[in-house]
């Protein structure tokens, strides 16, 4: 399989050489060429296996030069019991005779990024060995809280990469900071920046294009790569728990085989949908795809519209991950709906990064609105969808509560009985502030307190690691000005 980007499609490369760019070199992102196909037999076939062989399975349809052998070991590192702590590793839970919540928080860090960075790290290893690549990969991470937690748990200790983390000072939560300054292993470094997450992220793109700094660390045997959702290798992992979820409902005889389902996903920067989008590319018998967002509904009025406008107020919610306005990832989706039609894709990324807008074309957004659907979920809305799913003892966290609502809203405006999942992106313990409040609550007055809080009022289990962090070792104190972050990369990198 060879992938190609979505803004020059005779721009050709490799799997590995395009999990090993992360991004090409003309700002487009790496798109395979075509799109495997899932027949009916392989899906019964999926349906006796393990996740993890399941997850082997598929990911070799798209990485034709990694050994089957290999892939498997990597899926068992990656989605093994001392990481994940579900058997089933991403559980389907039932909520009403149509409707399931596909779990996705199991792993180490209990949020759904660690189904893709428990498994980037060793594709990237793999990728840097097959291209031939001597150098170590320092992957620069600028975080608003559970990507930059996440991208250190997955790449703790594998060979021939470091990772350093930036967090704004005062912009991520006291739980997802403890999370951060007491990571192990002996390739990771945190800092705090004094400054917003914007601050954070500038500063790290700037290292980026500093052509100074390439030459510099290159001679000291380093170059820098992301593991941002623009990698190929953070959405490939992203299509197996919605093929595994389809086999699951298939095993629980709660679907016959061929028979659709829809897919309800609380979306940010469109890298998740977009991996269900590719599921249902390859065969996989999915109906409509239904695109939840908060009340930064960019999504929604372009799904509605076909016209794509960042010039709108931010807001901050009580579902961060999903305060987005620009959603890297459908750049993807505009190069699938475009048909591939050369220099379509650049000229709508050049309009947004001039004018913040653009506007597709009817042939696409027709297209689009045949396969998506665009709903978002105020505060108030997401706080009673907490209360309601609480009263039928199920304990969500606020981006999942918005997916189910939009779930609600979709069915109301459409009639469409089709059974439907909706995605849970995080353990509600690493909002228990927004949870306890929305079941009426008081939230104790120090943070790492109310895991233990909302454990007794709910009687719902907190994941271990989240209660461990109490009086865990913090080993990173390193804050600093966000003009000198070269200075930390330097020194992070002797
Ligand atoms: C990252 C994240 C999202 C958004 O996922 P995208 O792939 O960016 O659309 C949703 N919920 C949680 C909890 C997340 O961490």
């Amino acid at each position: 399989m060879e992938y190609l980007s979505t803004r020059d499609k005779n721009l050709r490369k490799s799997a590995a050489q395009a999990i090993a760019m992360g991004l090409s070199r003309d700002g487009g992102l790496f798109t395979p060429v075509s799109f495997p196909t899932i027949n009916a037999l392989e899906v019964e076939m999926l349906c006796t296996m393990s996740y993890q062989r399941r997850a082997a399975y598929i990911m070799g349809k798209y990485l034709e030069n990694f050994r089957p052998e290999e892939l498997e070991e990597f899926a068992h590192n990656a989605y093994g019991p001392e990481k994940f702590d579900h058997p089933a590793v991403a559980p389907l839970r039932k909520v009403d005779g149509r409707t399931w919540c596909l779990e996705l928080w199991h792993g180490p860090t209990s949020a759904f990024k660690d189904m893709a960075l428990q498994m980037l790290p060793q594709l990237l290893s793999a990728s840097l060995r097959m291209t031939g690549e001597k150098k170590t990969a320092c992957i620069l991470v600028a975080t608003s809280g559970d990507t930059g937690k996440a991208a250190m748990e997955g790449f703790a200790n594998v060979d021939q990469t470091k990772i350093l983390v930036f967090y704004p000072e005062n912009g991520v939560s006291e739980i997802q900071k403890l999370q951060m300054v007491t990571q192990e292993g002996d390739n990771v470094g945190v800092c705090a920046v004094r400054g917003n997450f914007d601050d954070a992220q500038n500063g790290v793109k700037r290292i980026f294009s500093d052509e100074e700094m390439r030459e510099t660390l290159a001679r000291r045997g380093y170059f820098l790569s992301s593991a941002n959702s623009i990698n190929w290798g953070r959405i490939l992992p992203q299509l197996v728990y919605y093929i595994s979820a389809y086999c699951d409902l298939l095993n629980a005889k709660e679907i016959k085989l061929g028979e659709p389902v829809n897919f309800c996903v609380p979306t940010g920067n469109f890298g998740n949908i977009l991996a269900c989008y590719y599921a249902k590319r390859m065969g996989l018998p999915v109906g409509r795809l239904i695109c939840a967002s908060n009340c930064n509904d960019v999504l929604t009025d372009f799904i509605r519209t076909g016209v794509y406008d960042r010039n709108r107020p931010f807001h901050t919610t009580m579902s961060p991950s999903m305060d987005i306005l620009i959603s890297s990832n459908l750049e993807r989706l505009l190069f699938d709906m475009s048909g591939g039609k050369d220099g379509l894709v650049r000229e709508y990324m050049d309009q947004l990064a001039r004018t913040g807008r653009y506007e597709i074309t009817d042939g696409m957004k027709k297209r689009m609105q045949e396969v998506f659907y665009g709903g978002f979920c105020g505060e108030e809305d997401t706080a009673s969808s907490i209360a309601m799913l609480y009263r039928y003892g199920y304990l969500i966290d606020p981006h999942t509560a918005v997916a189910a609502k939009v779930l609600t809203d979709y069915r109301k405006s459409t009639g469409d009985k089709t059974p439907a999942i909706f995605v849970s992106t995080a353990s509600p313990y690493k909002f228990c502030d927004s949870v306890l409040s929305s079941i009426g609550q008081a939230p104790a007055a120090d943070s790492v307190d109310r895991i233990a809080q909302m454990a007794d009022i709910t009687g719902v289990a907190a994941p271990e690691r989240l209660a461990g962090l109490k009086g865990k070792d913090v080993r990173f104190h390193d804050v600093t000005e966000k003009a000198r972050m070269d200075d930390n990369v330097l020194a992070f990198l002797q």
